[in-house]
């Protein structure tokens, strides 16, 4: 990417941290043993991932034994699906209509094979209630799924009173599910600590906080029954075989631990951003609006709808000016079909087709922002003279 991109799409993936390549470095050049082998090389290995399981799993305040490193998101979240699902023969899945589609289409691919799945609709905001989550359990329920935060308009979800609501029925008697949570977009911003949130099992992936892609990690309470997936070797517990991924896997720990240092400062400083962009977006372009969950939103999310305008042409524009950002539509089968999820949020097509979502990070400043604004702004002018929709 050169160097004078404009940047606003790390929802989407983030640059990898220098310091997190330097960590990495060792085990892509010298230190290239297998963990699983026994002479010198294969035991630093071994203490690199030990070390970097260690790191990981203070972090989230759980055991290093919960933890199963995998290869991204998707994944760990096939793996939480599929691997509770899976120990029965037959069992119900519940979830929202907004998930990511690692969870969306896993479910269907389990329904396929008889489990049923309760798909709990949201707000206009992308907000599920407890209750609904309470209403749809039945004794066949055995797993709860519900994302942390959306990746598409940043809504944050109470998963932590999900948490406590099942952990009261678990100590009235009644059958329990388990909680997963997909907490993705969360990693690096959010408070992932487990026992707060109070789930079973809970999903990262490592690009999101500037660390390497292609790595992941499921935490699973202990003595949680789960089936692998993936069978081989007896990497991870028995839980996950392959040769282990070291040098992503010490750049995931590095990089979590960086994003955790920086959390409070960034945070701070990623919310002013947002609503600065925010404010003068909704004000200075007419017929817009924001999607997404106004207060409960992650730091650095925002995601506009211009009425009447296609958010893929917006983003063309954006990007031959040097602006790189993302829509809510999916080129598939060559029609643009909107995003399940501003269609879950009740947008009509006019809205949903015309949306735009812009992710700040640490490379994000407030000379960007105007630059973005005053470009959207030409922009939006444009196309609407070409729409045909009033
Ligand atoms: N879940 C959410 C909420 C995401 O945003 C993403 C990636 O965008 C994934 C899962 C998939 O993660 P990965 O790209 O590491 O497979």
């Amino acid at each position: 990417m050169s160097e004078d991109t404009i940047y606003l799409d790390h929802a989407a993936t983030t640059p990898l941290d220098p310091r997190v390549l330097a960590a990495m470095q060792p085990y892509l050049t010298t230190e290239y043993g297998n963990p699983s082998a026994l002479y010198r090389t294969g035991q630093t290995a071994r203490a690199a991932v030990d070390r970097a399981r260690a790191t990981v799993a203070e972090l989230l305040h759980c055991e290093p034994r919960e933890l199963i490193w995998t290869s991204g998101g998707t994944e760990s979240d096939n793996l939480a699906l599929r691997g509770i699902l899976r120990t029965e023969k037959t069992g119900h899945l519940i979830t929202t209509t907004i998930e990511h589609h690692a969870v969306l289409h896993t479910a269907e691919d389990l329904e396929r094979d008889g489990y049923t799945t309760t798909y709990l609709p949201v707000d206009k905001h992308g907000q599920i209630t407890t209750k609904q989550v309470a209403e749809a359990i039945t004794p066949e329920t055995q797993l709860v799924s519900v994302m942390l935060a959306n990746n598409e308009v940043g809504t944050i979800l109470p998963v932590r009173e999900i948490g406590k609501m099942l952990a009261k029925r678990r100590e009235n008697g009644e059958p329990t599910p388990l909680l997963h949570t997909d907490a993705v977009q969360g990693g690096g911003t959010l408070d992932l600590g487990v026992r707060h949130l109070k789930v079973d099992l809970l999903s990262l992936s490592g690009h999101k906080f500037y660390g390497p892609k292609g790595i992941g990690c499921l935490y699973v309470k202990a003595g949680t029954k789960l089936r692998p997936q993936q069978t081989g070797g007896g990497q991870e517990h028995r839980r996950r075989a392959s040769t282990e991924n070291v040098a992503s896997i010490v750049g995931f720990a590095e990089a979590l631990k960086l994003a955790n240092e920086a959390r409070e400062q960034e945070n701070t400083r990623l919310t002013e951003l947002r609503d600065y962009l925010i404010t003068r977006v909704l004000k200075e372009i007419p017929k817009t609006k924001l999607n997404g969950d106004p207060k409960n939103r992650l730091p650095n999310n925002t995601n506009f709808s211009f009425w009447a305008i296609e958010g893929e042409s917006i983003l063309l524009r954006l990007d031959f000016k040097g602006i790189a950002g993302s829509s809510g539509s999916a080129c598939t089968s060559g029609t643009l079909d909107p995003s399940h999820v501003l269609l879950a949020l009740g947008l009509g097509h006019e809205w949903a087709h015309g949306s735009l979502r812009l992710t700040l990070g640490k490379s994000t400043t407030k000379e960007q922002l105007d630059t973005t604004i005053e470009q959207l702004k030409k922009i939006v002018i444009d196309l609407r003279a070409l729409s045909p929709i009033e």
